[in-house]
């Protein structure tokens, strides 16, 4: 990375939410590194490659219903005054055991949902369009469009068409659609390997005994659940301390380690100086002053031969800083093709407050009001330690920089959590 692509602020500038992203984003590549792994496996994996189809789906032409199926011949389309068409039962196609034999004039066969249409016909009548006279004849009361109810082979797919894309994160559907193509393995990209690690002489893990001052580290813990959200390894390096030593340390072995390497806490202006100092003399590493609330502080650079996230200690600021930098540029090193949060619109049913300044990432409350329309509301206390309203919250409420408060009434845009942390 040259420090062109990524010039460092001065102490008074600030940079937007957008334009962070951009410069993160241009510098972060997808990992090198494949594997080839069995389709439930493939199960969230991002595709290393194109798939292209090697025969048609469905591979042959099949009923869309149970009824009788006929020659579109036997229609006649002209005077269009034919009420009723009688025709012979030469036999039966049901799923999985087709009909063999040949189809002459004025005969129909049998046939179920997903059984082979045989050579000779290419309509079909559904069976409560039918009277059956006995068990060979059968008259069609209400005549269907020619070439109704049939499913034509390669109507999902046809030979040679790529269906799915490199980049592709699979999801279920997808593992399906391989399936049809009965292709057992796919080749993905492999597993990115992130470090994390928190910073603070007032942390304490679970299970030791809080002293004066002292709080517990819980950014471990939502990074934790962040990260296994993005199905990535994970290397849980514990609290460091605010000790030069200790930190050059961390820094050093998880850059050997990782991909990635994310850290919470020391990055804001009045922490001890050594953490830039270490930073800098390990790495390329700029410290933005990004114009959003909560965050602001943000360490972004390389550390070694991996990329390197300083967030913000605040364990609201932790979250909204992964979910618009972070994520978005695993997402990248993982191969993926889609990486910004998805942004919808919705009506505020209470006064958002806001200073003009920054863009706010508030919490809020998505929900969906009787007559379908998307409403969002306050989640609480809106301070960047508090996590009760991050809590209940299922959205960030995107508010841009200039806006002040909004009304209520007013549309707001939303960045929903719920099935997108990944
Ligand atoms: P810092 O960015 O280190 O100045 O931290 C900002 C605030 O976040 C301080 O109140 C810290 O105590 C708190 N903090 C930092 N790291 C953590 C952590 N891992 N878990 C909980 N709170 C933290
Ligand atoms: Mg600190």
């Amino acid at each position: 990375m040259s420090q062109n692509d990524m010039p460092s602020t001065s102490n008074n500038s600030f940079l937007s939410v957008s334009e962070v992203q951009k410069r993160i984003i241009n510098n972060t590549q997808a990992v090198n590194g494949t594997e080839q792994i069995n389709l439930r496996q493939a199960l969230g994996r991002v595709l290393a490659n194109d798939i292209f189809a090697t025969f048609n789906t469905p591979p042959c032409d099949n009923s869309g219903m149970d009824g009788y199926a006929f020659s579109s011949k036997e229609i006649n389309t002209d005077t269009g005054n034919q009420s009723t068409l009688t025709l012979k039962i030469a036999g039966q196609s049901f799923a999985g055991h087709p009909y063999s034999g040949k189809i002459t004039a004025g005969e129909a066969i049998r046939i179920m949902t997903g059984a082979q249409v045989p050579v000779g016909v290419d309509t079909v009548v559904i069976q409560e369009h039918t009277e059956k006279q006995d068990d060979e004849t059968v008259t069609i009361t209400t005549i269907p469009k020619p070439f109704a109810n049939v499913r034509k082979a390669g109507d999902d797919l046809t030979t040679g068409q790529k269906f799915l894309s490199k980049g592709k994160k699979l999801s279920p559907t997808d593992l399906a659609f391989l399936a049809t193509q009965g292709i057992a393995e796919v080749k993905v990209s492999r597993k990115i390997r992130v470090a994390f690690f928190s910073t603070g002489d007032e942390l304490r893990s679970i299970g030791e005994i809080l002293g004066e001052g002292d709080i517990y580290d819980s950014n471990r813990y939502s990074l934790y659940g962040l990260l296994k959200n993005m199905d990535v390894e994970m290397i849980d390096m514990g609290v460091i301390p605010d000790d030069r030593q200790a930190i050059e340390g961390a820094f050093k072995t998880a850059s050997a380690l990782a991909d990635a390497v994310i850290t919470s806490g020391g990055v804001s202006v009045g922490e001890a100086d050594f953490v830039k100092e270490t930073l800098e003399k390990l790495g390329q590493i700029n410290f933005w002053k990004i114009s959003m609330k909560p965050g602001k502080p943000l360490a972004f650079g390389t550390l070694g031969n991996s990329l390197f996230f300083g967030l913000p200690g605040n364990p609201v600021a932790v979250i909204a800083t992964f979910y618009q930098f972070v994520q978005p540029a695993l997402k990248r090193m993982k191969g993926q093709d889609i990486v910004l949060p998805l942004v919808i619109k919705a009506k505020t049913t209470e006064l958002l407050k806001k200073r003009p300044g920054r863009t706010d990432f508030q919490r809020g409350i998505l929900e969906q009001s009787d007559s379908g329309e998307l409403t969002v509301r306050n989640a609480g206390t809106q301070e960047s330690h508090v996590l009760t309203a991050m809590s209940k919250a299922n959205c960030f409420i995107v508010i841009p920089a200039q806006s002040g408060s909004i009304e209520t009434g007013e549309m707001v845009d939303v960045q929903p959590f719920e099935g997108l942390m990944s």
